[in-house]
């Protein structure tokens, strides 16, 4: 039997119309999908064969729920060697804070054909739908795109907290542990008035922005839980938000994204 192929793609950053041309080919000749928890059901439900297994190998940080990153890898492999096309759908952009080079390793290694398709990232779809240009001239000189981890240590606090007047900070995976990472900036002497946003489901009818200061964020924001996933931008741009808040969300409280199984 012939061996099969690849596609490892972005599945953009949660509203379902924001997926590329090259994605619905790709969902339409995938014989399998293997899809992240942070891709909205709906490009999967509308657009693949109807036939055609969709599997959850999603992960959520820590949860114990997950499906650990090698038995996602050998089933991709495994399906790939029976002379499937697989699909393997990430959210956001296939590259960013993902596993991807995991499984580019294991494709390689096993000499299996891939193609890698490109999404619209959460910092992206956030900034559009938020009304924060995230380079806006006048505002910012340029942008970083930060994951943020348990271990995150002092030098990268330092680094997180470096020319904020000048460059944008995005933090993936950072708003669970919000309150101590203002802290840990304003002890580093950024600006209390520097302002901060959560964009909670960015660019899906649930999502909501919630702006602030870091200085005032501990107060207003304590004891907030932000519903996931959430992205964190911190830089002078937030303040443009209340000009180019141009997106209503008709969903509010909702979640479009699966949860995991308990375990
Ligand atoms: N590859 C993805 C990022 C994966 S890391 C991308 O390019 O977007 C997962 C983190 O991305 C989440 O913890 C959250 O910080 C962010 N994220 C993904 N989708 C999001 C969304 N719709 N709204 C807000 N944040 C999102």
């Amino acid at each position: 039997m012939s061996v099969g192929r690849v596609i490892l793609a972005g599945a953009g950053p949660g509203d379902p119309e924001l997926i590329t041309l090259k994605l619905l080919c790709a969902l339409q000749s995938a014989d399998i999908i293997l899809s992240d928890r942070l891709v909205h059901p709906d490009i999967c439900r509308l657009h693949a064969r109807a036939s055609v297994p969709v599997v959850l190998v999603g992960k959520q940080g820590y949860h114990p729920g997950s499906v650990p990153q090698v038995d996602i890898t050998q089933r991709m492999l495994d399906e790939a060697m029976a002379g499937k096309t697989v699909l393997r759908l990430k959210g956001g952009d296939l590259a960013f804070f993902s596993n991807v080079l995991d499984e580019l390793e294991a494709l390689v290694k096993m000499n299996i054909p891939y193609e890698l398709i490109p999404g619209i990232t959460a910092a992206s779809g956030a900034s559009a739908l938020a009304g924060i240009p995230l380079t806006g001239r006048g505002f910012a000189r340029s942008v970083q795109f930060i994951a943020f981890h348990p271990s995150t240590e002092d030098s990268e606090y330092d680094r997180l907290a470096c020319d904020l007047e000048n460059v944008t900070k995005v933090l993936y995976m950072g708003a669970a542990r919000l309150i101590s990472v203002l802290a840990a900036l304003r002890e580093r002497g950024v600006d209390g008035s520097m302002p901060v946003a959560v964009v909670e489901k960015a660019t899906t009818t649930a999502q909501r922005v919630h702006v602030s200061t870091m200085e005032e964020a501990p107060a207003q924001w304590a004891g907030l839980d932000f519903g996931s996933p959430a992205l964190v931008i911190i830089g002078r741009v937030v303040s443009l938000h209340h000009r180019f808040d141009w997106y209503e969300p008709t969903e509010a409280g909702t979640t479009p994204y699966p949860a995991l199984p308990s375990v």
